[in-house]
């Protein structure tokens, strides 16, 4: 074993050793190692190896941590993943040209262009939610942008974070690339360190303890947050499409993910059949009593199996579901239906198999309700009018939205993935990886004839009057 295998394996060690670890991917940066083209695509060429040899065991780790089913693990963990990597392969040799911009009169005899510079070193913080992908994504895009990359993966997916902490130093450039296992512990003293990027996908309490300790070295930071994203269904929507769509959004991965529909507000015309055929929809995907199938995940574990039990009883009656197991760390699908704007459940984000639905009697009324809370990260809006989805894309924010599905907006490599206000700041995945992860160098050369006597003194109003005509 490499001592470099003995750092990155330690899960939890004592403060030189996160130290040591920033300092020697540090150097690896400082040595421009990661600057070229070579570098950066043998590294992704090792991600996409990594992904084909150890599929089976990624699918294991996220079986143990949450219960994954094969398929939802395999597409969202690692396809998806794959996908991304190839997409930044494909176009990372145009990025990394340098983008000639025009240059004004007043500014001749010269020539302006953007130059892509690696910001160093980042660090990567991830939850546990996608332990897997969410890791890997960001991962993706700071080394496409030619950074040392310290990585610290949730302490909540055991089994997946201590897969990455064996994985990583295997494929990648140990002086480059370093895994940091731990929880609050770990990551306070890390956050200590001076990075040259954060990039911290989690919740937004802890996104505040982040921008703090981010101040203190003056370091860009990447929030991808979370909250409670609406899903609107209007009367004219196709409530077939609708139901099954929704159905499949919000219980996949058992309701935790960022972008899963958190409520829905349903057009009060067709409010009871919507509600009869989602229950039809759900039972069609996941059987009558889900636990017995393959097909559903698990909560993550039992604090937050407690957590969603209590919002399901803070208010609503249940038409599907209500129950669970914590023994079995289940959680039935649930559809909430009654359910009072005040209650627990319709303020805090649920990131669980619970769906609340609310009757609402107009798009005003939806738009309004939408508009008065935080900002969230998605929004979906169900209709086959298309003057009611345009309304939805241009009277609401939020930091994507699909229109007659959920969740897949985020599939789009060429899309930017973020929060904007309470859901996050900054975005990713294909081009959008590369700017977040690179500073974008303003780069003006001046040839050495044509010397701009106007700009120098002895000042007069015959040159002030040449500007003028220049500007
Ligand atoms: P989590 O508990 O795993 O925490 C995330 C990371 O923060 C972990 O690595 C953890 O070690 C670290 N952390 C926790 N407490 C800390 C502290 N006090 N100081 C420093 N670091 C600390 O995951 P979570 O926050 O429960 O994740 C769920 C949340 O993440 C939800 O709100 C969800 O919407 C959001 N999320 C957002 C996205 C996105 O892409 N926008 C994706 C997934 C999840």
């Amino acid at each position: 074993m490499l001592a470099n295998d003995v750092l990155t394996l330690v899960p939890a060690g004592p403060p030189s050793t996160i130290s040591q670890t920033v300092a020697r991917v540090r150097a690896g940066f400082d040595r421009g190692k990661t600057r070229s083209l070579a570098w950066r695509e043998a590294q992704l060429n090792a991600l996409l190896r990594m992904l084909k040899q150890e599929e089976p065991r990624i699918l294991d780790a996220l079986h143990r941590d949450l219960g994954k089913p094969k398929q939802e693990a395999a597409s969202a963990e690692v396809l998806e993943c794959a996908m991304n990597v190839r997409y930044l392969l494909k176009n990372l040799a145009r990025w990394m040209r340098p983008e000639r911009v025009a240059t004004p009169l007043a500014a001749w005899p010269g020539r302006s262009q953007i130059v892509r510079e690696p910001k160093g070193v980042a660090l990567i913080i991830a939850p546990w939610n996608y332990p897997f992908s969410l890791v890997f994504h960001p991962l993706g895009g700071a080394l496409a942008a030619g950074n040392s990359v310290v990585v610290k993966p949730s302490e909540l997916a055991p089994a997946t974070s201590a897969l990455i902490a064996e994985l990583y130093p295997r494929y990648l450039d140990p002086d480059c690339v370093a895994v940091v296992r731990g929880g609050v512990a770990e990551t306070t003293e890390l956050l200590a360190e001076r990075f040259d990027h954060i990039f911290y996908t989690g919740n937004g309490a802890v996104g505040r303890v982040v921008l703090e300790a981010a101040a203190k070295h003056l370091t860009p930071v990447t929030l991808e947050l979370g909250g409670k994203s609406p899903a609107y269904v209007d009367r004219s929507a196709d409530l077939d499409v609708t139901t099954k769509r929704l159905s499949w959004a919000k219980f996949y991965n058992c309701g935790q993910t960022c972008v899963a529909p958190d409520y829905a507000l349903v057009h009060r015309d067709v409010y009871e059949p919507f509600l009869s055929k989602l229950v039809e929809a759900v039972q069609a995907m996941w059987g009558a009593d889900p636990r017995l199938g393959t097909d559903y995940g698990r909560i993550v574990n039992a604090h937050h199996h407690a957590r969603v039990m209590r919002l399901i009883a803070s208010g609503g009656t249940p038409v599907l579901g209500g129950k669970g197991d914590v023994a079995q760390r289940y959680i039935a699908p649930t559809i909430l239906r009654d359910v009072h704007a005040s209650s627990a459940v319709m303020h805090e984000e649920i990131f669980g198999p619970v769906l609340p639905v609310l009757p609402v009697d107009s798009v005003e009324q939806a738009i309004a309700f939408i508009n008065a809370r935080e900002k969230p990260l998605a929004l979906y809006a169900f209709a086959k009018d298309a003057p009611v989805c345009e309304r939805f894309q241009n009277e609401t924010s939020s930091g994507g939205i699909t229109i007659n599905h959920a969740m897949l907006h985020l599939t789009i490599p060429g899309l930017p993935f973020g929060g904007v206000g309470a859901s996050g700041m900054g975005a990713y995945h294909g081009q959008f990886s590369m700017d977040t992860f690179s500073h974008r160098k303003a780069v003006h050369r001046r040839a050495l004839w044509g010397e701009p006597e106007l700009m120098y003194p002895p000042y007069d109003d015959r040159k002030l009057a040449w500007i003028r005509r220049l500007f």
